[in-house]
Formats: C-alpha cells, structure tokens, sequence
C-alpha cells in the first residue's frame, strides 16, 4: 500500500526551541534534528513527511492575525499535494490559530494537525517527540476530516480547545465538549464525534488586527475604561465582554450598559462570554443578563474566548456586516459551538 504523504508546517513554538540567555528562542533546522532524532528507529508506522519551516519562526505570543494569513495560504498551497497536515505552533496562542484554520478550511477531506510542546525537542526528556510523532499518525488517518489539537494525551476539536495550563504536558482542554480521542497504548478516536468529510473551499482572507476587541468585567468597572477603549479603537468593528456566570454584566452600571448600547448602534457587533471556565452562556436567564437582550448584545452560546475572537475576524475579513454577524455568530460553522 501506498505511504500517506504529511506535510509539517514549523511555524515556531517551543518545540523547536533552544536555551539562550534570555529564555528559550525559536531556531531554523528541525527537519535536520527531527531526522537525527528518529534515527535507528524503523518508521513503518509513520508517513511519508516533509518538512516546511516559516520564514520568520515565532514565539507565538507574538502571533498577529496576519500570521493565519500566512500559514492559510501555505495550506492551500500544499493542499492537494498531501494526505494531511501537522502544524507545529507555539502553545501559547495555538488554540486561536486552531480555531482559524478551522474556519478557512472547511469543510475538510484530510486531518489538519496542529501540535506542539512544552518542552523543546532538543531536550533529553522532553513532550515534544511524542506529540510530533502522534500527530503525524493522526495526520495519516482516513477517517479525520477537521482541525484537531494533538497534545499531552488528548485529542481535541481545534476550535473548542484553549490553553488550560502553562506548566503541565497536558495543557489543553476542550471545557464544553467531550475529548475527540485519548492517546495511550492504543489511539482511540470518538469518531461518533468526528465532522463529516467534504470538499474544502479554502478561503484566505486579509485580516485588519483592529476589527476585533475584548473587554473584560470586573466588580466595580468604570464605564469609562470602556469608552476609552472604544474611542481609542476606530476601526474596531466587534467587541467581545467577558461578563459573569451564565452572562450576567453589571446592569446597574448603566453608564457601562449605555456604552455598550452606542457600541452596537455605532456598528459593533457586541458578543456576550463567561469568565467561567466552561459552560454556556445564557443570556436572560437572570434580569441583569436579559439587559443585554435588550441593547442588542449577542449571547456567544458555548463558544471559547478564542473560538469567538477567530470567528468574528474571519466573518468580518470575509465581508459579513455587522446584522448578519448577530444573525449567524452562534450558529455553527464547523463544530466550535452547539447552536440554538
Ligand atoms: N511561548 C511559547 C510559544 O507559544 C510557548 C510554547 O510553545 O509552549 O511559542
């Protein structure tokens, strides 16, 4: 039988990191370590795979949204030449880059991978083996058609996934759906989970970084902080608060509610989140909440901060106004929420 042909995208990220004396730096030639580290090992179970690094390879706490521009085009580029993807990525941001790729490619007819590490592959003990080698095996399989986060033991759905811990190899969580696999002895894939295959229309848009805000409430918040945000922000086009519980803001502030309120009339798509670590919102099922309701404010459903952030970008870059935005923003596209 045929080997399935990967492609690996080495975007930057600590996998591909070295010490230096200001902290771990990303460093060019991880085909070149990756090979030296596989030697002596019989790669029947893995493919075929190359190897294409970024020009300029990042810590991704410096990812901008033209960064999903570039590994978006990359993709497509590569798409039909390959049976599946691994993107190598920095943690700290991969889950927004996750959830953006989902978006652009879908729907999918081979895995797109995106993987990383805490701990660097050029140290001894390390995450960063298993989780590249796992996730090339992922991207061979026939059966996944969706952006997946392979890491630690967890196989997860891109866009439902956020960054849940900074020091331990399992740092990734999907809070508000079930794991898509689990990765021990065996591989075990929940394929009553997985998206249906389809015929990707990879659209790569250009993304403007100032479209979308976020704005997070705390006790006692000063509208004004808001409204310097807001004023400071001309071609903010969306605004994401991270309210409390089920959705609830401070609705006796009604500075703050009437700032939001211009947002929205002033063009703004305003979208309501939980601080809570998981759980949907449900915007009305307590009165401080339903004065959302009322100004206009969209509940964001059970979507992540990240899966929101990226959808509003991609909506907006694709040309979406704001109405039709509020109509569709917790509807699913490919799988990041659960839909009314
Ligand atoms: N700062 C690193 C990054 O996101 C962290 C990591 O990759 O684990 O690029």
């Amino acid at each position: 039988m045929m080997k399935k042909r990967v492609l690996i995208l080495y975007t930057g990220g600590t996998i591909g990191m070295v010490p230096s004396d200001q902290g771990y730096v990303p460093m060019t030639g991880l085909a070149d370590r990756l090979v030296s580290r596989l030697q002596g090992f019989g790669l029947d179970d893995l493919p075929e795979y190359e190897v294409l690094e970024f020009g300029q390879l990042i810590d991704s706490s410096n990812l901008v949204p033209a960064d999903w521009t570039r590994i978006g085009n990359c993709l497509r580029d590569h798409w039909h030449q390959y049976d599946g993807f691994v993107i190598l990525h920095g943690t700290d941001t991969m889950a927004y880059t996750a959830s953006m790729l989902s978006y652009m490619v879908q729907p999918l007819d081979k895995p797109v991978i995106v993987t990383g590490s805490q701990i660097p592959l050029a140290e001894l003990r390390n995450d960063a083996d298993t989780n590249l080698l796992t996730s090339l095996q992922l991207a061979a399989r026939d059966d996944i058609h969706e952006v997946c986060i392979c890491f630690g033991n967890r196989i997860l759905r891109g866009n439902r996934s956020v960054k849940v811990n900074s020091m331990d190899l399992a740092a990734f969580d999907s809070p508000n759906m079930p794991w898509l696999g689990t990765v021990g002895i065996n591989i075990d894939i929940r394929t009553d989970l997985l998206q249906p295959a389809g015929i990707p229309d990879i659209q790569v848009p250009e993304f403007d970084a100032d479209a979308v805000l976020v704005f997070t409430l705390y006790p006692g918040v000063n509208h004004r902080v808001l409204k310097a945000m807001l004023d400071n922000s001309p071609n903010a086009r969306a605004l994401i608060i991270r309210s409390y519980g089920v959705g609830n803001p401070p609705d006796a502030n009604q500075a703050l509610m009437h700032e939001l309120e211009q947002a929205g009339l002033r063009g703004l798509v305003v979208v309501n989140l939980t601080q809570c670590q998981s759980g949907p919102v449900v915007q009305g099922a307590y009165a401080t909440g339903a004065t959302l309701n009322r100004i206009g404010v969209v509940g964001g459903s059970d979507l992540t901060l990240e899966a929101t952030f990226t959808k509003l970008h991609w909506l907006l870059a694709r040309g979406f106004d704001a109405a039709a935005i509020r109509a569709t923003l917790a509807q699913p596209l490919c799988g990041e929420c659960q839909g009314s």
